[in-house]
């Protein structure tokens, strides 16, 4: 029996992986700077265990240099570098990764530092580039080799000549087709926004040449160019610092560099979590509605952070619907990642982080609403709607978590009350939590079903949002209250008295009521005496469970 190995065309493989795996272009360069970040790391964790070794973080970094002359990007990094057979092997196989392999070897089971592990990210630099050159020596050699690919048919490698340890990466930039545009890969301005958005957290500095102007001196209009070295990442995200070295201010100018909202943020939520699933996450509630939350293009979503590399921009799925407001970011070690580093291999972990999270913006509202209240009415006058809608459309677990933040205006206190401050108030003969329904607090005062309830004593709360009395119905009760309509038909306050009242003159008036029923015919469905009114002459009464507000709604909903 002959057996054969499988033949590959590598070319075409290559080319389906890398196009395959990543969404966006730009990524290539997250990548690059990730493995660099990774061989800087690789001589701290040495140097842990060697004597020999010394790590002065600060001759410790990675330089970004475009050229648009040669039309090459350079990433130099000044990490641990790779000898010419780490060369072949990490850079000539596929999907082998050296920073695993080193973190298996050297036994760093904290490891979660080192990011590379699929053995796949150096490819995305194809993406970008006709030829890849590597030059690298490594931390204690010699000697220094020179590794070429066009990413076709292989690689050559040949020694040259590199003075200090580490890796030069020099990318020949793609020339712009009709679809593509690569220029922007050789603009410092655009490399500085994509290091910013992916690689702001990259704990070494990553530095670039970039020119800016500047008044001449002795010159009041005369400007000039010139050139600086500037670190573009902040290196240490502000959610691993501690919470009592941080200000409000320096969450208001993290939320405005993050493009957030363009409000400022009514409150921040910093979480830092050390369990049995480890993340930090810093959370805001803006201040004002974003101009396009209650339209179809809002997406809701966090930023998710692994160890400090972004991502993805929008992850929906660690918030609920109800808390779509939210604006912020989670960063954590114990995502599993799929190759791309984009999807999430299983979501148990973020179904955890994420059940955490709802609760703790939940705990967060509420002292919110006991500590300062004036606060949450202007959260609530925001978003107070779509605290609602969650009631509505998922009553399992959503009435448990969104009840105790709802509020309705009140007749006796004239402005937003919680409907646990209502049941507290109840008299204890009152039966029910009382609400009437209309366009506006004025029309709903002059409504005639709110008469006798108010006469009464009881408190009424005004619904005055379509969504509300559909929130309500599913709801059904509030701390064992049941809610009840002022025009349903029974209102559970009517009196003896009222009743024989009531009986007499439903005889004496027989001939009239069914009069007017025949004039209204189609329109009401009995016309009776009310034991309801007060000052009023007439009022219309809701028969079961749809009241005249909701069947309103109801008719203005498209089929
Ligand atoms: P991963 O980072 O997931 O391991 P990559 O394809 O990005 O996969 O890189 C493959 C391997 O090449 C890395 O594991 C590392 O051993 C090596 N490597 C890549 N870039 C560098 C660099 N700048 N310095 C040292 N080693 C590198
Ligand atoms: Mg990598």
């Amino acid at each position: 029996m002959e057996k054969k190995q499988f033949q590959a065309e590598s070319k075409r493989l290559l080319e389906m992986m890398i196009n395959s795996i990543y969404s966006q272009k730009e990524v290539f360069l997250r990548e690059l700077i990730s493995n660099a970040s990774d061989a800087i790391d690789k001589i701290y964790y040495k140097a842990l265990t060697d004597e020999q070794l010394t790590f002065e973080k600060d001759s410790y970094y990675i330089k970004v240099v475009p050229d648009k002359e040669t039309r090459t990007l350079k990433i130099i990094d000044t990490g641990i570098g790779m000898t010419k057979e780490e060369l072949e092997n990490n850079l000539g196989v596929i999907a082998k990764s050296g920073s695993l392999a080193f973190k298996t070897e050297n036994e760093i089971k904290d490891g979660h530092d080192i990011i590379g592990q699929f053995g796949v990210g150096f490819y995305a630099a194809f993406m970008v580039a006709d030829v890849v050159t590597v030059i690298s020596k490594a931390q204690g050699s010699d000697e220094a080799y020179k590794w070429e690919s066009e990413g076709t048919d292989g690689y050559s490698i040949e020694p040259v000549q590199k003075d200090s340890v580490g890796t030069e990466i020099i990318l020949k930039i793609k020339e712009n087709t009709e679809d593509d545009n690569y220029d922007e890969y050789l603009e410092s301005y655009s490399l500085k926004s994509t290091i910013k958005k992916y690689s702001d957290f990259i704990r070494y500095p990553i530095k670039m040449d970039m020119s800016s102007s500047r008044p001449k001196e002795g010159s009041d209009n005369e400007f000039e160019e010139y050139v600086e070295e500037q670190t573009i990442n902040s290196m240490v995200p502000i959610w691993r610092k501690n919470k009592s070295e941080l200000t409000d201010e320096d969450y208001e100018t993290f939320y405005m560099e993050k493009r957030y909202g363009f409000d400022k943020p009514l409150k921040h939520i910093h979480v830092s979590v050390d369990g049995t699933i480890r993340y930090n996450a810093i959370l805001f509630i803006p201040e004002k509605i974003p101009f396009d939350y209650y339209s179809k293009e809002f997406e809701k979503g966090l930023e998710l952070y692994s160890n400090g590399v972004l991502i993805m921009n929008k992850c929906a799925d660690l918030l609920p619907d109800y808390f779509s407001f939210v604006k912020g970011m989670v960063d954590s070690e114990d995502l599993s990642l799929n190759i791309s580093r984009e999807i999430l291999q299983h979501d148990r972990q973020l179904k955890l982080i994420a059940k955490n999270i709802s609760k703790k913006i939940k705990s967060e509202l509420q002292s919110l609403l006991k500590n300062n209240r004036e606060k949450y009415d202007e959260f609530y006058k925001s978003f107070g709607r779509q605290l609602k809608f969650g009631v509505y459309s998922d009553f399992g677990s959503n009435k448990e978590m969104l009840q105790d933040l709802l509020m309705f205006y009140s007749s006796k206190e004239k402005k937003m009350v919680t409907l646990d401050e209502y049941v507290s108030r109840m008299p204890e003969d009152q039966k029910y939590i009382y609400y009437a329904s209309g366009d506006s607090v004025e029309r709903i005062d002059k409504l005639p079903q709110t008469e006798i309830v108010a006469e009464k004593g009881y408190e009424i709360l005004y619904f005055t949002e379509d969504i509300d009395e559909f929130a309500i119905k599913m709801l059904m009760t509030y701390k064992e209250k049941e809610f009840k309509s002022v025009s349903s038909g029974d209102l559970g306050i009517e009196t003896d008295e009222n009743d024989k009242n009531n009986d007499e003159q439903k005889e004496e008036n027989k001939e009239l009521f069914s009069a007017m029923k025949d004039i209204l015919s189609g329109k009401v469905k009995e016309v009776r005496a009310s034991k309801r009114l007060k000052s009023h002459p007439v009022c219309l009464t809701a028969d079961g469970e749809v009241t005249i507000e909701m069947e309103k709604v109801l008719n203005m909903m498209p089929d």
